[in-house]
This record gives C-alpha cells, sequence and structure tokens, in this order.
C-alpha cells in the first residue's frame, strides 16, 4: 500500500477527524498511487493518521478510517454500512409501513466519503462519487446482502455513470450489481414500475432513468410540511420533478395544484405521480422555465409557491452568480404573492450558506418591497445526517415565509 506523507503541520484537521486531505497538503509519496487505492497517510514526523481512497482531483485522499488497526477489507464494509443501517433503523425508516424509500449512507455523514445508497422498497441503489468507492462496489453489494439478509433486499442496483469523476477515465456503466432469483413476488418489488411510498403516499420510482437515484429522498419532511399548510390553497410547485411536493398539497387539502418543471420526463413523472394521488382538484403540469412561469404568471395566482430549484452553485467560483440567480427568482415570487401568502424556498446548493441564501432570500423580498416574516428554517432529514467533522455535509437550506 502507498504511503504518503504530509507537509508539516498539515495534520490539523485530520486530527479534528476531517475527512478530506487536499493535494496541496501531500508532502511526498513512497510510491505512484493509482486513483481509487486504498493509500496510508502520515505525519511529517511518521506517525499515521488515516487511511484512505485516493483521488486525483484537488481532494488527494477521502479517509475511510482514522484508526490503524482498521483494514478496509469485507468487515469493514459490513461494520459501517452496518452502523448506517442502525440508524435508520432507530430513525424508523427500515420497517416503516407508509414509508418504503430512504437513504442508506450518505457519504461523509455516514463515515463513507464518496459513497450513496438510497433504498427504494428491497431494492438498494448504490452511486460511487469517486473511483474507490466504484472500485469497491461488488464489497459493498455484499456487505448490504449480509447487513440486510435475505428477505429484506433483494436487488443491488449500481448507479455510478454519472456521478463518477469524468476525468478518471473511469467508464462506469449502470446496472444490476446483484439481484435475486426472480420468483414472481421478487421480480414484482425489484420492477422499477414499482412503487415507493412515502408518508403513505404513492410515487413511482425509477433508479434506471430517473435523475440521481430516482427521487429525491432528501425533501420528506419538507413535503410534509408542505401537506400541513395546504389546506384551502393555490399551490404552484415550481421545479417540480417526480411533483413530491404536488403529491403532498393534493393530500394536505390544496383547492388546485399547478406542477412546473422545464424537462419533459420530469413533467411525465409528475404527472404520472399525481395520478397515482387521484386529486380531485383541478392540476396541471406544465413544461415551462420556472423563473419565466413565475414573472408572466398573474398577480395572486397562488397562496402556496414552492421554488426547489436545482444546485445553483456547484462550486465556489460561481458562488456570486448563484445568489443573484437565488435573488431573482424569489424577488420574482415574492412581488406575485397574495397578502397572507407562504412561499417555501430551497437552496441545495452545497457552496451556499445558509447565512448567504438567507442573505439572498432577504435582498429580495427587498427588491420585491414586501414584508415577510421567516415561519420555519428547513434543512435535510435525519437519513441524511451530517458528520460533525464535516459541516459541509449541510446542503440542504430551505426557508418558509409568511408574505404581508
Ligand atoms: N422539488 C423536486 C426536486 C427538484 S430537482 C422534488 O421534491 O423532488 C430540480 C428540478 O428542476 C429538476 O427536475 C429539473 O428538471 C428542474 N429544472 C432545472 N432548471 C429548470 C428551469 N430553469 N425551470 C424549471 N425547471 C427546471
Amino acid at each position: 500500500m502507498v504511503k504518503l506523507t504530509l507537509k508539516r503541520g498539515k495534520e490539523e484537521s485530520l486530527l479534528r477527524r476531517h475527512p478530506w486531505i487536499f493535494s496541496g497538503a501531500i508532502h511526498s509519496a513512497d510510491g505512484t498511487p493509482e486513483e481509487g487505492d486504498v493509500v496510508e497517510v502520515f505525519t511529517a514526523s511518521g506517525d499515521f493518521i488515516a487511511r484512505g481512497h485516493c483521488g486525483i482531483g484537488s481532494i488527494a485522499v477521502r479517509v475511510l478510517t482514522f484508526d490503524r488497526e482498521e483494514p478496509v477489507d469485507g468487515a469493514f464494509w459490513e461494520r459501517r454500512i452496518g452502523a448506517a443501517y442502525g440508524v435508520r433503523r432507530a430513525l424508523g425508516l427500515t420497517d416503516s409501513t407508509d414509508t418504503t424509500c430512504y437513504r442508506l449512507v450518505h457519504g461523509e455523514g455516514d463515515d463513507l466519503p464518496g459513497l450513496v445508497i438510497d433504498v427504494y422498497g428491497t431494492t438498494a441503489v448504490v452511486q460511487a462519487h469517486s473511483v474507490g468507492m466504484y472500485l469497491a462496489r461488488e464489497e459493498i453489494a455484499e456487505a448490504l446482502r449480509r447487513v440486510y439478509g435475505g428477505e429484506k433486499l433483494t436487488a443491488v442496483y449500481d448507479k455510478s455513470s454519472g456521478t463518477v469523476p469524468p476525468k478518471s477515465g473511469v467508464e462506469a456503466v449502470d446496472g444490476y450489481l446483484w439481484r435475486s432469483m426472480p420468483s414472481d413476488a421478487a421480480a414484482e418489488v425489484v420492477s422499477t414500475a414499482g412503487f415507493v411510498l412515502e408518508g403513505g403516499n404513492r410515487f413511482r420510482a425509477n433508479w434506471e432513468d430517473g435523475q440521481k437515484t430516482g427521487f429525491f429522498i432528501d425533501q420528506r419532511d419538507n413535503r410534509a410540511l408542505v401537506g400541513r399548510y395546504a389546506r384551502g390553497r393555490r399551490v404552484l410547485n415550481t421545479f417540480c420533478y417526480t411533483g413530491g411536493f404536488s403529491v403532498y398539497a393534493v393530500q394536505g387539502g390544496a383547492v388546485a395544484v399547478d406542477s412546473v418543471d422545464s424537462s419533459e420526463k420530469a413533467v411525465r413523472l409528475c404527472a404520472e405521480n399525481m395520478a397515482l394521488a387521484e386529486p380531485s382538484i383541478p392540476h396541471r403540469e406544465v413544461t415551462a422555465d420556472a423563473l419565466a412561469f413565475v414573472r408572466e404568471m398573474p398577480r395572486e395566482a397562488y397562496d402556496l409557491v414552492i421554488l426547489d430549484p436545482p444546485a445553483f452553485a456547484k462550486h465556489h467560483k460561481v458562488l456570486g452568480n448563484a445568489l443573484q440567480g437565488y435573488k431573482r427568482l424569489n424577488a420574482a415570487a415574492l412581488a406575485k404573492m397574495p397578502r397572507g401568502g407562504i412561499l417555501f424556498t430551497f437552496s441545495c446548493s452545497q457552496a451556499v450558506s445558509r447565512e448567504q441564501f438567507r442573505t439572498a432570500v432577504f435582498s429580495a423580498a427587498a427588491l420585491a418591497g414586501r414584508r415577510v416574516r421567516i415561519l420555519h428554517q428547513l434543512t435535510q432529514p435525519a437519513d441524511h445526517p451530517v458528520n460533525i467533522y464535516h459541516p459541509e455535509g449541510e446542503y440542504l437550506k430551505g426557508l418558509v415565509l409568511y408574505v404581508e
């Protein structure tokens, strides 16, 4: 195993258990590690400090363990995935009858940097965000089978083609790493045409064609809150994707729901999920640019508006533009709200801090000339935990505003 030695003093963040080592912190290596190899890291004085996956980007090592006595072997994967499972069990997610999809592994938040695993019914969908995790996918699938046992897991699907770093040259192909023999019952639960439940609502989850791992699980708690505010309101759900917020609005007693997304495929998925919700109220699914839609819609057309755009800032270099984007979008929506209207507004950009997002929304309120109170400050749900030593893991920020 290649040994890397840090520059003097560069162990400080690691002593605080931050799980990333940047390339600038490395002094030397006793060999030439390949991207994805497990490497060992030593301080300038020769003390072991970490073992992790080697990368070629600015993050040179993603730490898997700070324990010299913990090798990265089959037992390691089983222990880590077992610990993640224990947390979801404590949250009531592994045996819930009204929520059958949840995040099992949330990267650094579960001490597995570079790995995301979502569970849909009895299928686990694995996404590797690093070459190291991609190379370990078979061991990960094996550990999943051991942790879940026979009945609770019938398939493991690898969906890493869009997440493995493109510069690595690794050509990931999506597909099943494992599936149980297709008895009729198993085939049905494995089938991508199956439904999952979230808060008792039915959703079509499609991990083979959907964005990310098929469904945005991270808005579960916030959708439930929309449900609580929906009664008697006309709801607009922009950037609707699979229509999660729209379905909860129906369930919560909205009097009309319009859903907007620029992707035709998303609008189709949303329409399918709305059909499953069997709404007895008027609803429309519209393919349009959300900002243009909001700018062109009549004033006071909706009493509850949801803005959940994709990450405007994927990295710090474009932060300024992203903040402008949030300001423009929120100002356009606020300007159209009736008195007593409710705005749910989100940012999922990791590069945008909670403070910065709030400031952008504050500027938007000032620009639109509206009085606004913050009713709730929202974040990601507990199955997307934040490693306390890696605060960057807290990416989802939301505000619920009461507009006067
Ligand atoms: N609110 C969704 C997740 C939103 S993901 C949920 O609860 O699951 C972001 C969505 O924004 C994607 O579906 C994408 O197609 C859509 N999108 C991206 N740019 C857009 C634009 N300019 N106008 C409307 N939708 C857009």
